[in-house]
């Protein structure tokens, strides 16, 4: 298998695998909650790893709140800390996890509000501007803005969007899932009040995640029934997966500005072999965006159809997390793409274990695809 779809998910690091490994093991025991030994060695192992995460975004460790990924952070930030009575802004392109609160947070008697991108996927900061006026109203807002896209790649400017908000009031999430393996996200320099990541994106584990929470900022916990993380989120901790999610961001704060570097450089090569060979081929995003991410539009393709005629080569044509809903990706229609040209697109996820030989492969698999499916002349 030739696996360039990392940013659906990467695999783990042998090191993260390995901080891991004692608390899997059949001897391991202990409720971290517990008041014994056992209760205590593994409190003390997810303190720690409490500790990397919250040293990765610049927050302090009591701010982390485990989660078992990015959509629950998500849901828990935009449900649990939306102001009674304050409205929520968005921009268009947020991942589905924040979209989908957007109803709920309505049925609650929120006022919401989505917020135009431009045709790169960055966020117009006038209309940001305009939306907070609109939607204005005693209480404080919550914006949340995504610090990377998932699809196109696109970083936003989230210091901007920050201070724009301030102005206004609001508070400010960042779904960070994406740009944390490449980019330095620092809370206290971009005055971010709440941020999401998630294990599996950093080279860590499936099913962790955290939301970084600001001290001050309220959060109405989603499930009631345990007093653990201070109730802002109850139930037992996995200490496996706390652990492995300290693990994963204390590598990735140590190699994630390298990892960019190379992986950009690994991109700009794929694109520039894309397009010299395929005509007609447009790249969607910004070209400054994730070093990882490479969506392209192919003229004439079918994309999930070309795709599906190459299962060893794992690319996507958008957002797993869209699961089975097979319309075309609302990312590249905020976007100004017509219906036709998002089922003609397809993105590439580079990651950190992704070498030269696989990125020119995977071109000439695709290209030799493409070809074949007869829409261009070889
Ligand atoms: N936010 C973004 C930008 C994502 O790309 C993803 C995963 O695809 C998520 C949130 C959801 O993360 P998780 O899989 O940890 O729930």
């Amino acid at each position: 298998l030739l696996y360039l779809d990392h940013l659906a998910s990467t695999p783990l690091d042998p090191l993260v695998f390995e901080a891991m490994l004692p608390w899997w093991a059949p001897g391991a025991v202990g409720n971290p909650h517990a008041a014994h030994a056992a209760g205590w060695r593994a409190a003390d192992a997810i303190e720690e790893a409490r500790a990397e995460i919250a040293a990765l975004v610049g927050a302090r460790p009591g701010a982390v709140v485990f989660t078992s990924g990015a959509t629950e952070a998500n849901t828990l930030a935009l449900l649990g800390a939306m102001p009674p009575g304050g409205a929520c802004v968005v921009s268009a392109v947020e991942h589905a996890s924040v979209m989908e609160c957007l109803p709920e947070l309505r049925r609650r008697g929120h006022r919401t509000a989505t917020v135009a991108v431009d045709g790169e996927g960055s966020i117009d900061l006038a209309a940001l501007d305009a939306a907070l006026t609109g939607t204005a109203g005693p209480s404080p807002s919550l914006v949340s803005v995504m610090a990377a896209n998932n699809e196109v790649g696109t970083v936003q400017p989230l210091a901007a969007v920050a201070a724009l908000a301030r102005r206004h009031r609001a508070l400010v999430h960042s779904d960070a899932v994406q740009a944390l393996g490449t980019r330095a996200i620092v809370m206290p320099a971009l005055d971010l009040d709440l941020l999401s990541l998630s294990g599996h994106k950093l080279n860590g584990p499936m099913g962790i995640g955290a939301l970084v929470v600001r001290e001050g900022v309220r959060l109405v916990p989603p499930s009631q029934g345990g007093g653990q993380q201070r109730g802002r989120r109850p139930g037992t901790l996995p200490t496996p997966l706390c652990v492995g999610l300290g693990a994963a961001c204390r590598l990735a704060r140590g190699r994630a500005e390298e990892d960019g570097r190379r992986m950009a450089g690994l991109r700009d090569r794929l694109w520039t072999t894309l397009s010299g060979v395929l005509p007609g081929i447009r790249r969607n995003g910004a070209a400054d965006g994730l070093a990882g991410c490479l969506n392209v539009t192919i003229p004439g393709i079918d994309a999930a159809d070309l795709l599906l005629g190459l299962p060893e080569l794992a690319l996507a044509t958008g957002s797993a997390c869209r699961g089975d809903r097979a319309g075309p990706s609302p990312v590249l229609l905020a976007m100004g793409r017509s219906a036709s040209d998002a089922h003609a697109s397809l993105r590439f996820g580079l990651g950190r274990t992704t070498r030269p030989e696989e990125v020119e492969e995977a071109a000439a698999r695709l290209i030799a695809a493409v070809r074949t499916a007869g829409v261009y002349p070889s």
